[in-house]
């Protein structure tokens, strides 16, 4: 659903990704763990083309993502549509949450679709409430984001993600800007989309989590992956000091 092959992406001499390949099959829960700085939120923006990257290739449930030609020679940017319909093909969640302050949380799962996809106000209507019931925010839909706390309103920034019917779902480090009590209930929202099968890449420094939701780990160390494998492996065997040096903060 998701291949990464030797991408390397600069910014100015700073190289961030360094020769970066894997893939993340379909219902694959992928989870990329490693220090502040090593690349991670980089590499996400790439999937999403929010970032440019000048070398390798990326595609998303077969599609190229940002360039067409060769990933050697005469490459070349999508247009402006090809980019638009491939960020629909990916959601995307961030720490904060950018919900429209102005805007109910229904209102706010609603506008994507109707705006981007063209889907009518009813057909919009229908699927953002299954969502906020997905989310268990189904009593919220006519709060404003001011009227809930930050766990809720960031399970509406995921129903928001998924009203565009992706096929994939990026999350980045979307608990990190919670109170710690709040963190479980997204955990928990995360957990249910990956039971319902979703095909997802979390970034994420809950490691915990981490060993019991990811079917693969991948630990970045200065842009590259330097542990890939299934978490218990990982944690268990880990091949790099790095690992386990990382790992010891949390403990
Ligand atoms: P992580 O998410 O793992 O903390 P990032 O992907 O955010 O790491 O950052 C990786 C590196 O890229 C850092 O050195 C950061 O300073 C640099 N970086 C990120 N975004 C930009 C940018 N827009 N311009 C220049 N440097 C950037
Ligand atoms: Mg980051």
């Amino acid at each position: 659903m998701i291949e990464v092959k030797d991408v390397s992406k600069s910014f100015g001499n700073n190289q961030v990704l360094k020769n970066i390949s894997f893939d993340v099959k379909e219902g694959e829960v992928v989870v990329l763990v490693g220090p502040s700085g090593s690349g991670k939120s980089t590499l996400l923006r790439c999937i999403n083309f929010l970032e440019e990257f000048q070398a390798g290739q990326i595609l998303v449930d077969g599609e190229g993502v940002g360039y067409v030609g060769s990933a050697g020679g005469s490459r070349r940017r999508q247009s402006e549509a090809d980019i638009a319909h491939l960020r629909t093909k990916a959601g995307m969640v961030f720490q904060n949450y950018n919900l429209f302050p102005h805007k109910t949380a229904i209102e706010n799962v609603m506008m994507g679709p109707m705006l981007v996809n063209k889907e009518s106000k009813e057909e919009a209507r229908a699927h953002a409430v299954k969502l906020l019931g997905k989310v268990g925010l189904a009593d919220k839909a006519d709060h404003f984001p001011s009227q809930l706390s930050g766990g809720q309103q960031q399970r509406v920034a995921i129903a928001r993600a998924l009203a565009m019917r992706p096929k994939v779902m990026l999350f980045d480090e979307v608990t990190s800007a919670l109170d710690p009590e709040l963190v479980d209930e997204v955990l928990k929202t995360l957990r249910d989309l990956s039971n319902d099968g979703m095909t997802m890449i979390i970034v994420t420094h809950e490691m915990q989590f981490a060993r019991d939701v990811a079917d693969r780990l991948l630990f970045f160390y200065q842009g590259a992956i330097i542990e890939d494998g299934p978490p218990a492996e990982v944690f268990e065997n880990p091949k790099t000091e790095r690992f386990q040096t990382f790992v010891k903060r949390f403990q």
